[in-house]
């Protein structure tokens, strides 16, 4: 086993020891079997979670309600939920009422697709009662159970099969595929935030254009925010440019999207807003996308718009290396490392100091020379020099009094 299990085992032996049973469920146990790398190891367990809290000395109730304990052991949280069962659903996202149930079987059911339904248990045996081996064998997401009565569940999944399709690179069953082309309208039912982690996760997979392939040809894309019937074709024009490359931070991913959409600068930000972006990734991706505009528009770009991109260069870098045909990735890499300054911080003036010398008083002014002087320096028309901007100061004081 790896080694992320072995450290887990002694949980598993606890509670197993105990009268209960215990297993490795959902993404560690497909990700091991795919030999990939695996994030966090999750245990399913018959003990009610009453029972599991008399089991260890340190647990946290991260979701008690839904059967969640986390146990803490040698520094690391293992989450532990109960077998359970769902029920209700009239909102389409959540159950109405969890039922715990002492049957591995039940919990297996509810879960979403048939290679997230595997278990393992403390020998390493696989319990596979949905043929997720078989589907892992054959590289096919398919729904446990009747696809579009799981949707009706939980819309959600519908994004979850074309995430999963797009990170694993396997393809959709035809059941489930037709169900989402059917289901769709049910996505708005869903919280944005929710389908935006999804539609991330999606855009950085490594088959990313096949997951955009699959948003067009059900008709999903919809019922993203924000993206009407016009974008089908940009969004498989997104695809096709992607062939085989893979968008690396959510920065690159959505930065990709954006310039695929053809978005400017307000149009980019309303965009993000609606998708309920956080500032930091709206102010990288609304920075590179404007710099990213101009390149394709005039190719030479001046000191002062690699000065303005600043470190977001690595994201314009790698969307113009998937966007451009034989792109070289050094040139502006070159060129923002030898501009003069990187901020203002290294400006060789400061405005307390135009202050203390005389030149100029607080206010509007003040503000206008510290820009044109930043200009001046990275456009190398002016040494970052104190004395030098100080002269230059004067000048252009004695200017604006004229
Ligand atoms: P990741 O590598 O993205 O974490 P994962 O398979 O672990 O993949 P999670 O969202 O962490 O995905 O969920 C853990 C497990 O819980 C899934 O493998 C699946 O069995 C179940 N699950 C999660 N979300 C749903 C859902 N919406 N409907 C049904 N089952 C779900
Ligand atoms: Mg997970």
């Amino acid at each position: 086993l790896p080694s992320e299990f072995q450290k887990a085992l002694p949980i598993l032996t606890t509670i197993v020891e105990a009268g209960y049973e215990a297993y490795f469920v959902g993404g560690s146990v497909r990700d091991m079997l795919l030999g990939k790398a695996i994030h966090d190891v999750d245990i399913a367990t018959s003990a009610y979670p009453s029972e599991i809290k008399a089991l260890f000395e340190k647990t946290v109730d991260t979701g008690i309600e839904h059967g969640t304990v986390m146990v803490l052991d040698h520094g690391a949280g293992y989450e532990i939920t109960t077998f359970r069962t769902e029920s209700g659903y009239t909102d389409y996202r959540r159950p109405d009422e969890v039922i715990f149930v002492r049957d591995l079987r039940e919990d297996l059911k509810r879960r979403d697709f048939t290679i997230n339904a595997l278990a393992m248990n403390k020998t390493g045996e696989i319990i596979d009662l949905f043929d997720g081996l078989l589907d892992l064998d054959k590289k096919v997401i398919k729904a446990v159970g009747n696809p579009s009565e799981r949707f009706h569940e939980d819309a959600l999944r519908m994004m979850r099969a074309i995430r999963f399709s797009a990170q694993l690179d396997f393809v959709i069953e035809d059941k489930t595929l037709l169900a989402i082309n059917k289901e769709a309208p049910l996505l708005e039912k869903i919280a944005i935030e929710r389908i935006n982690v999804e539609f991330t996760k999606m855009l950085m997979g490594q088959a990313a254009a096949k997951g955009l392939f699959a948003f067009t040809k059900t008709g999903l894309y919809k019922y993203l925010p924000n993206i009407n019937i016009e974008r089908e074709l940009d969004l498989v024009a997104a695809g096709l440019a992607l062939k085989h490359k893979q968008l690396m931070t959510p920065a690159v991913a959505w930065t990709f999207l954006i310039v695929q959409l053809g978005l400017d600068d307000k149009r980019a930000k309303l965009f993000l807003k609606q998708w309920k972006h956080g500032n930091d990734l709206i102010n990288m991706v609304t920075s590179a996308n404007h710099f990213i505009r101009l390149y394709k528009r005039q190719t030479m770009v001046t000191n002062w718009d690699l000065y303005q991109l600043g470190n977001n260069v690595a994201i314009v870098n790698a969307v113009l290396a998937v966007i451009m045909e034989d792109f070289d990735e050094n040139e502006l890499n070159k060129r923002y490392d030898m501009l003069t300054i990187k901020t203002k911080r290294e400006l060789a003036i400061t405005g307390a100091a135009l202050i203390k010398s005389g030149v100029v008083k607080p206010g509007p002014l003040m503000g206008k020379i510290l820009l044109q002087l930043e200009q001046a320096v990275v456009a190398k028309t002016l040494d970052n020099n104190a004395a030098k901007l100080l002269a230059q100061a004067q000048v252009i004081v004695e200017g604006e009094s004229k």
